[in-house]
C-alpha cells in the first residue's frame, strides 16, 4: 500500500467559553488541523494536531515530499524516515508525526479490519474513565456561559458538570489567581463531592517553596496527584521530598531521554501520556508500557482535542493495562465536533471505545467544511496570552503575577 496523498484543513470548533490557564487563554475556540491520509487502496486515515491556536497545514504540506510512496503500515520507517533525533534538532516534527501515525493507524485498522487498539495488544477495557477538567473561565460574550473564578461559582460548575457527565474525578486547572485562593476553590470543590478523587494543575507556574505551601495545605485531601506545579525534574525531585501528594507530570517528562532521567531520578510518581506530545499513539503506548514495567504510574492526557485526537486518547487508555486513573479530556467544553454522529458521548463519567475498525471515528465533511469557514472568519489566536490581559505574560516561578478577581 501507499500514501498517495495527504490533505490538511484546519478548522476553529467553538468552546462553550473562553477557558483559562497559567500560560493564557483559549479565546473560545479551538484551532486543529485536520489530517486525511489517502492511500492507493482507496482507504483513507485520519488525523488530528493542535498547536496552541494556530493551523499547521503548510507544515503537513512539506511533509508530502518525505511520505508520498510511503507503506503506511510501516510504522517504523515512518518515525526515522521524519523524526530521526538529530535531524529533529533543526526541523521537530515530533507532533506532526503523531498525526501522521494516528492516520497510518486508522489506515491499518481498516484494512486488517481491527480496532486501532488491536495493533498494540488489544483492550483491557472497552470504558475509558474521565476526570472533570475545570477551568476558571472568562464569560462567553455572546451566550455568557462561563465567567466562573469565584469559590461558589467553581463549586457549581463542578457539581454541574458531575451531574451532567457522571465525573467523579475533578482537575481543577490552577495557575490563573493567587495560589490562596485557588487553594480555597480546590479545598471546597473537594467538601462539594464527598468521595471523588481530585487533581490540580497550575502548569508548573508556582517556585518550587510555593509549590510545597500549597501541598502541605491539600495534603489531606483525597488527590490523585500534584500535577505540575513547579517546572523541572529537580524541582519536582525538591518538591517531592518535602510533600506527599504522589507527583505528575506533562510537561518535563515527554520524551523517551526524559523518561530515562526520570527513571534514574526520585522526582515523579505519575506519567501523563499525551498522543500529541509524545509523537503518536503508538509512541505513547510505548512509553505507557516503560512506565509499567519500571512501576511508575501513567495517566492519559489531554492537550485539547477533536474526535480524532479522543479516539487515540481512548485506543490508549483500552490497551494500557496499569492504567489506575480517569483520563484528562477538554472535550466536554466543545460545542461541537467535526466526525459523524456529532460528539461522543459520556456515560457515569465515561467514554466507550469505538469498535469500528481503525481510530473508529469518520469525518463528517459538512462539518469540516463548516469549521474550515468558521477558521477563514475568526482566525488563530494567541494560546500563551490572556484575551483580557494582553500586555501580560506568564513568567514559571514569579508569584506575583497573579489575574485579578472580577
Ligand atoms: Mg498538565
Amino acid at each position: 500500500m501507499k500514501i498517495t496523498d495527504i490533505k490538511a484543513t484546519t478548522v476553529a470548533v467553538p468552546l462553550e467559553a473562553p477557558i483559562r490557564h497559567a500560560n493564557g487563554c483559549h479565546w473560545g475556540r479551538f484551532i486543529r488541523t485536520i489530517v486525511e491520509v489517502e492511500t492507493d487502496e482507496g482507504i483513507t486515515g485520519l488525523g488530528e494536531m493542535g498547536g496552541g491556536g494556530e493551523s499547521a497545514e503548510a507544515a503537513f504540506k512539506g511533509l508530502k515530499q518525505y511520505l508520498i510512496g510511503h507503506d503506511p503500515l510501516q510504522l517504523e520507517q515512518l518515525f526515522w524516515k521524519i523524526c530521526n533525533p538529530t535531524a529533529s534538532l533543526y526541523n521537530n516534527r515530533l507532533q506532526l508525526h503523531a498525526a501522521i501515525e494516528f492516520a497510518c493507524l486508522d489506515i491499518m485498522g481498516k484494512k486488517l479490519g481491527v480496532r486501532a487498539c488491536d495493533l498494540l495488544g488489544g483492550a483491557i477495557r472497552t470504558k475509558i474513565p474521565f476526570a472533570s477538567y475545570l477551568f476558571f473561565r472568562h464569560p462567553n460574550e455572546f451566550t455568557g456561559a462561563g465567567g466562573e473564578e469565584t469559590v461558589d461559582q467553581m463549586v457549581a460548575h463542578a457539581l454541574s458538570l458531575h451531574h451532567q457527565y457522571g465525573f467523579t474525578s475533578h482537575k481543577l486547572k490552577a495557575g490563573v489567581f493567587h495560589p490562596d485562593h485557588e487553594i480555597e476553590v480546590f479545598q471546597a470543590i473537594a467538601a462539594a463531592l464527598p468521595g471523588h478523587r481530585f487533581r490540580i494543575d497550575p502548569n508548573a507556574i508556582w517556585s518550587v517553596e510555593e509549590s510545597i505551601r500549597v501541598g502541605k495545605a491539600i495534603e489531606d485531601l483525597p488527590n490523585d496527584y500534584f500535577e505540575d506545579p513547579c517546572y523541572g525534574l529537580e524541582a519536582m525531585r525538591r518538591l517531592k521530598s518535602r510533600c506527599s501528594i504522589p507527583t505528575a507530570t506533562n510537561t518535563v517528562v515527554v520524551n523517551f531521554e526524559q523518561l530515562a532521567a526520570c527513571f534514574r531520578n526520585d522526582a515523579i510518581d505519575v506519567i501523563l501520556l499525551d498522543t500529541t506530545f509524545w509523537g503518536g499513539l503508538r509512541q505513547a503506548w510505548m512509553a505507557g508500557i516503560c512506565c509499567q514495567k519500571m512501576n511508575l504510574g501513567i495517566a492519559v492526557h489531554s492537550s485539547g482535542e477533536l474526535g480524532i485526537q479522543l479516539a487515540t486518547m481512548l485506543h490508549l487508555g483500552a490497551t494500557l493495562p496499569s492504567l489506575s486513573f480517569a483520563a484528562d479530556a477538554h472535550y466536554h467544553h466543545l460545542k461541537d465536533d467535526i466526525i459523524k454522529g456529532g460528539k461522543m458521548k459520556y456515560e457515569a463519567g465515561m467514554i466507550s471505545l469505538p469498535d469500528a475498525p481503525g481510530l473508529g471515528v469518520e469525518l463528517d465533511q459538512d462539518k469540516l467544511k463548516q469549521y474550515k469557514e468558521y477558521y477563514k472568519e475568526t482566525g488563530g489566536y494567541r494560546y500563551d496570552r490572556d484575551v483580557e490581559r494582553p500586555e501580560w505574560y506568564s513568567i514559571t516561578g514569579d508569584n506575583n503575577r497573579w489575574a485579578k478577581l472580577r
